[in-house]
Parts: C-alpha cells; structure tokens; sequence
C-alpha cells in the first residue's frame, strides 16, 4: 500500500529482516521489564537506520516520510516501543537536518548510529498543549539559559541530545517559541522520575529537568521566535505520520496473531478449527478491513505531503486519529477473537495481543491526542484559528 519504488523496498525489507530476527524476539522482556530497548535501537543503528531521514551529503539514506512510514509499521508489528524510541529519534534528526544552524556533526555521527536524539516539548504547566512552552528562556552575555520541566520525553536517560521547546525571551505571544538542541553533555539536565506506561512500557518516556542550562546561540535551530512554523510544519508531519505507521503496525500485528490463533485453535472432540465458527472469520475479516482502511489513509496523507495542497494539514492529523482508533478497536477484537491466549502474558508462546491492546492506547494521548485533532480538524472545518 505504500507504492515504494524496488530500492525503497530494499530498505523496508532490511528493516523488516532486523525486525524479526532482533526486535521482535526482545520485545515481550523489553515490555515485561520495562527497560529501554537498546539492543533493538542498537540493530537499527548498525545498519545506518539511525540516518534513515539525514541528507545523504552527512552519510544519511536521505529518505522521506513514505519509507520511514513503512519501515515503523515493520518494526511496529514486532515492538511498539522500539518503534516509538525510533520514531521520537527521526524526529529529532528532521529538526537537525532542517535547522538554521545546522548541527553538522550531530547529523553525521547520528547517521553512523553514534547519536540518539528526541523531542523534549510537553511541559507539565501546558500539558498536552505542546506548541505553548510556560518555560522561557533568559539571555546573558550572549548565551542563552534554559529552565523548564519537561513532562514525558521519551528516550529521556539515553538520548545524547534534545530538541527543546521554549519560549522566546522576546516572545509578544504565548506561540512565539524557540527550538534548541540541548546535548546531555550540557550542565543542568536531569531525570527526576521514571517512566512506568501502560503501555509502550520500554519508551523510558520520563519527565526532564532543565536548571540553568547555558548554551550558545548556534544550538537555535530557527529563526528568532520562529520555533512553532518549525514544530508545526517540519516536526509534526513527520511525528504525526509515523504515530500513524506504529498504530497500523500495532494494529496488523495483532491481525496476524488472530489469524494464527483462529487457523491453529482446534475442538478436538469436534474434529474443528476456531476458524470454523463464522463469528471468528468475521471478526478477523473486520480487523483486516479496518487495518488496510488505515493504511490506506495513511498513504493517501502521504500522496498528499509529497504533492501538498489546501487539505494537507488536515489529512496529516487525520490521519494520526484514524489510526490510533483503528489500532484500539482491531486490538479489543483481537483480545477477544484470541480468548486466554490472547489475554495471557506468559512469554512463551505469547501471542502478543494484550501487549498489542496496551500499545495501542499510548497514540490516543500523545500530543496532538484523538480528542485534541478531532477539535483541530473542528475548529479547521468551521473556518475557525488552529493555535493560539
Ligand atoms: C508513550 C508516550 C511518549 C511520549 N513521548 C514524548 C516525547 O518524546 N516528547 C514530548 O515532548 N512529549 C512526549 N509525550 C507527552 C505527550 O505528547 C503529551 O503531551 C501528553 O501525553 C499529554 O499531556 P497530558 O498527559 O498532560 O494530558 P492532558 O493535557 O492532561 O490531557 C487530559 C485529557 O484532556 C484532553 N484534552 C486536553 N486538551 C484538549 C483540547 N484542547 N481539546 C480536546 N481535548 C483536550 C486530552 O485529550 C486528554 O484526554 C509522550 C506521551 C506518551 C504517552
């Protein structure tokens, strides 16, 4: 459904490869613990996928969101959380790549798997209200000093840097923001929880501290004031639609555990299969539609973002909404069309449907949430101010 060209799908086939042999076989610990999934970020990285969207002139493949769409909803069906670490990581490298003060060095050492990178925007004083930063930089002798508490980043112990919020010392409005790249080097960061989910329990999504960081003006990554056309325009296409691809390959996971639970599940003393019991069949034809009626949505929001026009934005955020719901109603029917197996968590012989079923719920609250793009789209419809 992504339409990739043969060298595209050399990509997306790598990434399905790596997918099975090394993330998908440390998912159910990486959930069961909740640990960071290093080794699976660490597979990604060792074959240059780390620099799946870094410009190929820092040693990146250069490659758009197509690809990177498809490449997530691979590793999606095996780890949700990897994907999203991965996910939050391509985000980071987009504000790299587009930035005024392109930072050169962290591009390439990114695209060589040496640096990690997030998005540490959501504040606990403006929630999932993410584009309106309440901290606020200060300016001295020429450097700029950062203090914010950020609410949930994730990757937040393990990335080497951070694409950060906050509103300009200048600011005549609440949206008038700046992005920094603060690097974990930098003197005043810290960790001061954990992250315990749900579900996407190995994101290591933990709130972040600023105190009195202190950089230099090169780490802008925009224009003075200018950080929310960045947020909006660069980030969030790339941070909407690769949400979309973690919940459709959620979502065709458990299509695919469905199908092997209802093909496989026998009454012996009726010589049957469940496949035999119609409610079973319908049940898996109806995950099946509603997952390709969301992949299908998702590749026409990116028909749309390579040829831009009056409804992108809104197809963009559409899609983001449409997939999550999609990834929530497929995994309830699978939990259900997989009776205990499906709800069980013993690792061997795992199914994975009810980590499928807590994964997919994290997309319906991650800024922009369901409920925020369904006003969004509202307040677009009625001709009506998105931000403000
Ligand atoms: C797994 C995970 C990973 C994350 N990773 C990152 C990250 O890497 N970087 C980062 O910056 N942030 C990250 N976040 C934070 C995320 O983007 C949101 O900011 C956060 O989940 C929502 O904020 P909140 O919990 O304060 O929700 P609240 O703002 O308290 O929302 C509560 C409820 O109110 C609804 N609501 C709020 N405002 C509106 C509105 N205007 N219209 C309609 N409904 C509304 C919401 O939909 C929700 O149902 C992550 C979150 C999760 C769950």
């Amino acid at each position: 459904m992504y339409r990739l060209s043969s060298e595209q799908q050399k990509i997306v086939d790598r990434a399905k490869e790596i997918s099975e042999k090394f993330i998908g076989p440390r998912a159910a610990q990486v959930d069961k613990d909740g640990t960071y999934p290093m080794e699976s970020m660490k597979a990604l990285a060792q074959e240059g996928f780390w620099g799946l969207n870094i410009a190929s002139e820092f040693g990146g493949m250069g490659q758009g969101m197509r690809v990177m769409c498809a490449v997530l909803d691979e590793i999606a069906q095996k780890c949700a959380s990897t994907a999203m670490c991965y996910k939050m990581h391509l985000c980071g490298t987009t504000a790299y790549n587009a930035a005024v003060n392109k930072p050169v060095d962290v591009l390439r050492a990114a695209a060589k798997g040496k640096h990690l990178t997030t998005l540490a925007w959501s504040e606990f004083g403006s929630r999932g209200h993410f584009w309106v930063p309440i901290s606020q930089e200060q300016r001295r002798n020429g450097k700029i000093i950062l203090n914010a508490s950020k609410s949930m980043i994730t990757t937040a112990n393990d990335a080497d840097s951070y694409v950060v919020t906050t509103r300009w010392s200048e600011a005549k409005t609440p949206v008038d923001n700046m992005l920094y790249m603060v690097l974990k080097k930098d003197q005043g960061i810290s960790v001061p929880g954990n992250w315990d989910g749900l579900g996407m329990r190995g994101n290591d999504s933990a709130p972040l501290t600023f105190r009195d960081v202190t950089i230099g003006e090169d780490r802008a990554l925009c224009e003075p004031g200018k950080g929310l056309d960045m947020m909006l325009y660069v980030v969030l296409p790339v941070f909407a639609l690769g949400n979309a691809a973690i919940s459709i390959g959620i979502a065709e996971a458990a299509v695919k555990a469905t199908h092997f639970h209802i093909t496989n599940g026998k009454f012996q003393h009726l010589n049957q299969r469940l496949a035999d019991i119609p409610l079973e069949r319908a049940r898996l034809a109806q995950i099946r539609i509603e997952t390709d009626r969301a992949r299908a949505h998702l590749a026409a929001a990116l028909d749309t973002v390579e040829n831009p026009g009056p409804t992108t934005v809104l197809m963009v955020l559409e899609s983001k909404a449409a997939a999550a719901e999609t990834a929530i109603r497929v995994t309830d029917i699978a939990l259900l069309a997989s009776g205990g197996r499906g709800f069980s968590r013993n690792l061997s012989g795992n199914l994975g449907v009810e980590r499928n079923f807590r994964d997919a719920r994290a997309a319906q609250v991650m800024g922009p949430s369901s409920d925020m793009i369904h006003e969004l789209i509202g307040r677009a419809l009625c001709g009506m101010e998105l931000f403000s």
